[in-house]
């Protein structure tokens, strides 16, 4: 007979991803406590341990693959005076509305100038650079930084997602030629699929944003876009070609090999994290709760004991067998706890383990297990001494399929529309448009006013992969296009 167990409500998510994406992940960050958004300043949030683990692997390997490449870490203080800010014009003019500002400390009252906490660190690093940078042989100079930002955002923020706090890193780096600072931007495109499409599996488009859609300060900026559940993209790293935009103002000067003194060309790039968490979270998850690559998983492998009367202690023994026998190659946790196994398996989906061990008195005396995996649930029988094969097995797909998954889903996502009322139902339901374009410099701008007026999205930019494109006309205006580009709404 059962043992009689606490009956702990289930604690599965109630809301549905696809009814209502925005409820769903506020009920998802709260049951598998993600974030706390109580903290009493509005748009800083606190992040839990289950999250901060993750975050911190991510961090991990983007900071690995970073210094794979030549980058080296720097700390810089967090606070950046006045004056630097005023060296760029449009860098500060894009970054004024976002800005906290430090102008007292202790008793001494208000301070001499005024401190802004940084929303991002140019100002403050090219003032050091140029110190630092003498001559050619100091380039490439390639560094980088993992730190907080601050930016007092205006639109509603969501853990993770948007927030007046977020965590990142950002590299900054000098060349001596515009060449060379292009070759910078194509590498962190790729390192940023290498993270976000092959570590997080959440797909996504490079673009190169338009003209009037570039960051604060830039020649040009280059940004991932990853479609999320609700039909909308959310906007992943950038980087930005900024040539001598900032060499010249800051004075990041090198001596050539001519023996002439030269501005430097610049780029920088900046993977948030916390972003990126979100965007992971929300790209992967279901109704179940959280699915998690098996990499970044806090906790890879959960075992169940199902105890039944009289044979608890057997199943307990061959429990803690199991874990010594997986514990060197991965994460593994005993739940050992007094829910019943019901719970105790809502509560690890809604976790997002990815491989479940349930062992009860039945499956010991036929020498099995079952096995169970997260992220499309598949139950495995697998006789004890193949335990360590099969799950050896699992582990190293277990990302992959995630990935190809996720891969097939985007595709579908997208629509190639030639006439203005098939993109406004196309976007009604939740698509990406790739249609033909005029222009993304400044010429398009009317055109892209249009598209938001009309058609109710934004125009993303020119998709940087693509060869040649296939539009022979610009979808606003008819004018010959000159890029392909996508039409989407954005958070
Ligand atoms: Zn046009």
């Amino acid at each position: 007979m059962a043992k009689k167990k606490k009956e702990a409500p289930l604690t599965g998510i109630t809301i549905s991803k696809e009814d209502d994406f925005s409820g769903w992940y506020t009920e998802l960050i709260n049951k598998a406590e993600l974030a706390d958004i109580r903290y009493n300043i509005k748009g800083f949030v606190v992040y839990r341990e289950w999250a901060t683990i993750t975050i911190r692997k991510m961090y991990k390997k983007t900071e690995d693959l970073l210094e794979e490449k030549g980058h080296l870490p720097l700390t810089m203080p967090s606070l950046i005076p006045e004056s630097n800010f005023l060296l760029e014009a449009e860098h500060v003019e894009g970054f004024a509305p976002e800005l906290f500002w430090v102008t007292e400390a202790g008793n001494s009252g208000k301070l001499p100038e005024r401190l802004a906490l940084r929303p991002t660190s140019e100002t403050a690093l090219y003032k050091m650079y140029s110190m630092w940078i003498r001559s050619y042989k100091d380039l490439p100079y390639k560094r980088y930084l993992s730190c907080q930002v601050w930016r007092y955002e205006g639109k509603m923020t969501r853990p993770f997602l948007r927030g007046r706090e977020f965590h990142w890193i950002e590299s900054h780096n000098v060349f001596a030629t515009m060449e060379g600072a292009m070759e910078q931007v194509k590498e962190d495109m790729e390192s940023t699929y290498q993270i976000l499409q092959d570590e997080c599996c959440i797909p996504m488009i490079f673009f190169q944003r338009p003209e009037w859609d570039k960051f604060a300060g830039a020649v040009h900026t280059y940004a991932a876009d990853a479609l999320m559940g609700s039909g909308k993209v959310l906007q992943l790293p950038s980087t930005h070609l900024l040539g001598q935009n900032f060499s010249k103002p800051f004075d990041v000067k090198f001596v050539d090999t001519d023996g002439e003194e030269k501005y430097g060309y610049q780029t920088c790039y900046g993977p948030a994290q916390s972003r990126n968490y979100g965007a992971m979270i929300a790209y992967l998850g279901d109704d179940q709760g959280l699915v998690l690559p098996f990499d970044l998983a806090p906790i890879q492998i959960v075992i169940i004991p199902i105890l039944f009367k009289e044979k608890e202690d057997i199943v307990l023994t061959k429990a803690k067998e199991i874990f010594e026998r997986l514990k060197n190659k991965f994460t593994v946790k005993i739940d050992d706890s007094d829910e019943s196994p019901g719970s105790k398996f809502y509560n690890w989906e809604l976790k997002g383990v990815p491989i479940r061990i349930e062992i009860g008195p039945r499956d010991l005396e036929k020498n099995q297990m079952v096995l169970v995996k997260r992220h499309d649930g598949k139950k495995i029988f697998v006789k004890d001494p193949d335990l360590e094969k099969v799950v050896d097995e699992i582990a190293q797909n277990y990302t992959r399929e995630i990935k190809e998954k996720s891969m097939i889903d985007f595709e579908s996502q997208i629509e190639l529309t030639y006439e203005k009322d098939a993109a406004i139902e196309a976007i009604k339901n939740g698509k990406i448009v790739a249609c033909g374009f005029c222009s993304i410099d400044l010429d398009g701008e009317r055109c892209a006013e249009i598209v938001e007026k009309d058609i109710g999205a934004e125009v993303r930019g020119k998709r940087v992969d693509e060869e040649k494109h296939e539009f022979a006309t610009c979808l606003i205006c008819g004018k010959p296009a000159s890029c392909t580009v996508y039409l989407a709404k954005s958070y």
